[in-house]
């Protein structure tokens, strides 16, 4: 364990205010470092703020422990400074004793399948961030006029995509999601959701409460067929010996709904297994989407005991206007840091950046989704942060960090980032967003345009 005051007189860089960050932040700030957080937005949160589901308040109220973080003395914040852009890598490398990115994991998975692009198909990232009000997509456009959506895969943020688009704008109403989709979604004509999963019920990725909300939805009901939970053999040994509770409990919530009548629902979310998309099926002039070819799958185990979806030859065709792809998100290369393309990471030995064979790039970290991929809740970056921050405190003690040579000063990033603003900008809008929501009895109206964003917070680095 490092001594308590291993930082004083070091300085860090973090690039990315999202969770990761902000633990991180916590962490370095407490072992006397001081810290610098870098984002690209001038709002910090990163997935809290732009990937949490706005129905999901509670989850939200994390924020109230970085915003400790972020009055402890040695912290600064740099929001609106694209780090590989504004300034680079290099830069910051000659400005701090060490770096860490918590860049998270921005892009999607693929399904590699003909038609995957069709009007009318789109990735999980792009729809949360539009209906979170990302100032990225607050204009992107999606066509809610089909009255079937198929969305793909059986994580929590399809299961997130799939109730907000059946959700009762009652229900949306005191939420912060954005405007513009409070408006799309209030007239879409959506009233079925299938949520299409590649395995079978025993090995859907859900966690429990996210499973158990569908059932507890104002206007729209779970649908189960009573033979899509028939397990093979493999699936119910599995589940009897090796599985986490959480899959034993999901296991028995699906058979709940499988015996649940549809009641007054208006709007269903229905769960289909074992079916992986071959194509994706278009017409008209623009070839939108009008169904999904799929293929059923059987569970076969693997050498290494792991149990995989196996395509048989029985296909069917799903009449869809709607296809949400939601099969797991993706690092992006950043700056000139060395990147794992197979698993979409920035590459790294258990948190320091490394090349192919393992060298490392003394004082450069990485923490959360870019560091291990997009796994775990948003307190299980606590724990990957707590292991960079350790190394970083061991190579402080160790004397290997490397001197900087120039000072982050105000001046050079407001040269660099005319646009950046610190964390009394952020104060300022986020103050402006809540006024806002008070007269509409939501926790907050978004900005979502970064010139909207910029004039709430009242210019530019103050201190
Ligand atoms: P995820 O939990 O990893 O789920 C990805 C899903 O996509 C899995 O069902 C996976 O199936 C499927 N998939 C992958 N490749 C596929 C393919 N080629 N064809 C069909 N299906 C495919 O990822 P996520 O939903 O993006 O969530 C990311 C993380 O954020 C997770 O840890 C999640 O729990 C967390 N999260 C939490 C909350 C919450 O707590 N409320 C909300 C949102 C997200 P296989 O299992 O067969 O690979």
């Amino acid at each position: 364990m490092a001594e308590t005051n291993v930082g004083e007189g070091r300085r860090v860089a973090i690039v990315g205010a999202g969770p990761t960050g902000f633990y991180a932040s916590d962490q370095l700030l407490g072992m006397g470092f001081s810290v610098d957080l870098y984002d690209r937005l001038p709002t910090p949160f990163g997935l809290v703020r732009f990937g949490v589901a706005p129905d999901h308040p509670k989850i939200k109220s994390v924020t109230r422990m970085y915003e400790k973080t972020a009055r402890k003395d040695g912290f600064r914040f740099f929001g609106g400074v694209a780090v590989g852009e504004d300034i680079t890598c290099a830069e910051l490398r000659e400005r701090y004793h060490a770096v860490l990115y918590a860049t998270g994991t921005s892009s999607d998975n693929r399904l590699g399948i003909p038609g995957e692009d069709r009007p009318g198909s789109y990735a999980a990232t792009r729809f949360v961030a539009w209906y979170n009000g990302h100032p990225d997509h607050h204009d992107d456009a999606f066509d809610l006029s089909a009255t079937r959506a198929v969305v793909v895969g059986n994580g929590n943020v399809a299961i997130d995509i799939a109730r907000m688009l059946v959700l009762d704008p009652d229900e949306l109403a005191p939420t912060d999601t954005a405007d513009h989709a409070l408006q799309a979604l209030a007239a879409s004509q959506v009233e079925e959701v299938i949520l299409l999963g590649r395995r079978g019920p025993a090995q859907a990725a859900f966690t429990n409460p996210e499973l158990r909300e569908l059932g507890e939805l104002s206007r729209a009901a779970p649908v189960v067929e009573p033979g899509e939970l028939e397990l093979d053999e493999a699936s119910r040994a599995w589940l009897e010996t090796e599985a986490e509770p959480t899959n034993r409990r999901n296991y028995e919530l699906l058979k709940e709904y499988a015996e649940r009548p549809l009641g007054h629902a208006t709007h269903r979310i229905t769960l289909r297994f074992l079916r992986s998309p071959l194509e994706l099926l278009g017409e008209g002039e623009d070839g939108h989407v009008t169904g999904m070819r799929i293929v059923h799958n059987r569970i076969e185990a693997g050498a290494d005991g792991s149990l995989r979806a196996v395509p048989t030859d029985r296909e069917e065709v799903i009449p869809c206007g709607l296809v949400i792809r939601s099969i797991g998100y993706r690092g992006v290369p950043f700056g000139d840091l060395p990147f794992d393309e197979r698993r979409g990471l920035i590459r790294n030995v258990g948190g320091r950046v490394s090349e192919d064979d393992g060298t490392v790039h003394p004082g450069q970290y990485v923490a959360g989704w870019i560091k291990r991929g997009p796994s775990g809740v948003i307190g299980t970056n606590k724990k990957c942060a707590s292991e960079s921050t350790a190394l970083i405190a061991a190579d402080a003690e160790a004397g290997t960090l490397p001197e900087p040579t120039l000072e982050p000063s105000f001046e050079w990033v407001r040269e660099r980032a005319p646009h950046a603003i610190d964390w009394e900008g952020w104060l300022a809008i986020d103050e402006h967003e809540k006024r806002l929501g008070e007269e509409s009895g939501r926790p907050r109206v978004k900005l979502v345009t970064a010139d909207d964003l910029r004039a709430a917070s009242r210019g530019a680095l103050t201190r």
